[in-house]
């Protein structure tokens, strides 16, 4: 019950690591606002598999590149919440492709969602945490920006813009005592990972030093670690959720 009487936002929170998140910060207390573009009869659906959790959980449906839709989101939580302590942004999308054949729309969309939708969702919470002095924001990576596929310029760029804006923003709202961390995962069984996972098959397992994908609900209790108070010292980090494979090696 690390959240009890805590209130979040999980841009993403309809599927895959962001869902997994909704449901850890809602068992453990918190009121959740799960915002996805998704379809909303599946944000619904783990709405009502939550009813019954110490928190709650209301879903809406809303684009995390929609600047003014995120401000006017955020201004409603907070006339009924009167406070905003975690936000969690893991909202994202792979459009994959070779330098050579990638469009500019690819590209662009990549960009614009993940790098440009945590910015959207970081800029829109900052000056109410400012202003209560309080929050914690985890911000969704990728161990692809650091160690990237072929592929994915497109995805990197957006992840290690991510890394970037995480730290630098840590540094910024920490004299408020806001903290700004990211975790990077490795490669963790959602519907994003899926091509990937079907393309490379076993040799995965392999070059994993842990031996198996990784589940959601193992990234979703890091972020819950970093979003609470046991992580009351730590800020700026990128933590790898990745079972080794960024080790590298043999
Ligand atoms: P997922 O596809 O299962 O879930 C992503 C969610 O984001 C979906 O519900 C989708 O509707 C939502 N979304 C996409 N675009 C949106 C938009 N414009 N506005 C609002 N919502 C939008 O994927 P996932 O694997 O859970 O990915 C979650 C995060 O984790 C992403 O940022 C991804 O880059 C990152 N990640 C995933 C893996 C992995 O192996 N699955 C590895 C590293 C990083």
């Amino acid at each position: 019950m690390r959240f009890e009487g805590k209130t979040a936002i999980v841009t993403g929170g309809g599927n895959g690591i962001g869902r997994a998140c909704v449901a850890q910060l809602a068992r453990e207390g918190a009121r959740v606002a799960l915002v996805d573009l998704c379809d909303p009869e599946v944000a619904q659906e783990l709405v009502d598999s939550l009813k019954d959790a110490p928190g709650e959980v209301r879903a809406f449906q809303a684009d995390v590149r929609d600047g003014e839709r995120a401000k006017q989101l955020v201004d409603q939580l907070l006339e009924e919440w009167e406070h905003l302590d975690v936000m969690v942004n893991s909202a994202g999308i792979v459009r994959d492709g070779l330098m050579g054949a990638m469009t500019d729309q690819q590209w662009r969309d990549v960009i614009e969602v993940n790098l440009g939708g945590t910015y959207t969702y970081c800029h829109a919470v900052t000056q109410p945490m400012m202003m209560q002095r309080s929050g914690s924001i985890v911000n969704i990576s990728s161990t692809g920006a650091e160690f990237p596929s072929r592929g994915q310029v497109n995805y990197a760029a957006s992840k290690g813009g991510v890394n970037g804006l995480s730290r630098c923003l840590a540094k910024e709202l920490a004299p408020r005592k806001i903290r700004v961390n990211a975790v990077a995962p490795g490669m963790i069984e959602t519907a994003m990972s899926a091509p990937v996972r079907n393309f490379v098959g076993d040799r995965l397992k392999e070059i994993i030093p842990l031996r198996r994908i990784g589940q959601p609900e193992e990234v979703a209790r890091v972020v819950a670690f970093l979003a609470s108070e046991e992580a009351s010292y730590v800020t700026g980090q990128i933590v790898r959720v990745d079972g080794g494979l960024s080790l590298g090696g043999y």
